[in-house]
């Protein structure tokens, strides 16, 4: 039997975080719960979930600065995050994109929902991405290695986000070429993920600023999308 994938959920609204719980254990996942942001933290630590669902408004740190710290650590640099947020927050999701989410669900939502972009995400930082894609892909002394989901810049470990990875070692396979923002969609999550144009823009600018010097090598090809730039 395969072991169950275990997700935590941070989220301070009780009646939120058991519908959540509920359906995740209808669909096999063990679920670990916190109700604010430190003892989420902690949890995430020590028992480095698979997946972390962090609502953004939490008493005391809020989903944001708990997200940054989650991206800072070792253990948890990789970890996917998915991020609650409410109807029209819509600089919250950018603000939470920046911050390192890999994905976000507006509130109210529908279970069925949540529990599929969970799915979906989940399977996009699986094994079996790794096992299909494991070789290291070398630009311009940006070093992307899929088997570790590492990028290096000019030799030094940059943490990046499960989205921002896949993001930029798509772009970088395939140097020079222009991809439209639904291109890159589809290359990086598969059809049932629903992502918006406007958050590959967000996803790009966090890449851009994570590579620092090497950060203008990720062109804006004016009314058509983003290339790597080539030789
Ligand atoms: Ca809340």
């Amino acid at each position: 039997m395969v072991k169950k994938e275990t997700l935590l959920i941070v989220e301070d609204e009780a009646d939120i975080r058991e519908l959540i719980s509920f359906n995740l254990e209808m669909n096999g996942y063990e679920v670990i719960k916190a109700a604010n942001g430190e003892e989420g933290l902690n949890l995430a630590r020590r028992l480095q979930p698979d997946l972390i669902i962090l609502d953004l408004m939490l008493p005391g740190a809020d989903g944001l600065k708990i997200c940054r710290q989650l991206r800072s650590e070792s253990h948890t640099k990789n970890t996917p995050v998915m991020m609650l947020t409410a109807r029209g927050e819509e600089d919250d999701q950018v603000t939470g994109f920046a911050a390192g989410a890999d994905d976000y669900v507006t509130k109210p939502f529908s279970p069925r929902v949540l529990v599929a972009r969970v799915k979906a995400l989940l399977r996009r930082n699986g094994p079996a991405q790794e096992t299909t894609s494991n070789q290291v892909v070398e630009h311009h002394g940006i070093t992307i290695d899929s088997a570790r989901h590492e990028v290096r810049v000019a030799g030094k470990s940059v943490g990046f986000s499960a989205t921002e990875f896949a993001i930029l070692r798509f772009l970088a396979e395939n140097p020079g070429w222009v991809f439209s923002r639904h291109q890159i969609i589809d290359a990086v999550k598969g059809e049932d993920y629903p992502v918006t144009a406007r958050s590959v823009d967000v996803q790009i600018l966090g890449i851009r600023k994570k590579l620092g010097a090497k950060g203008d090598l990720v062109e804006t090809v004016r009314g058509v999308g983003y290339r790597m730039r080539g030789e």
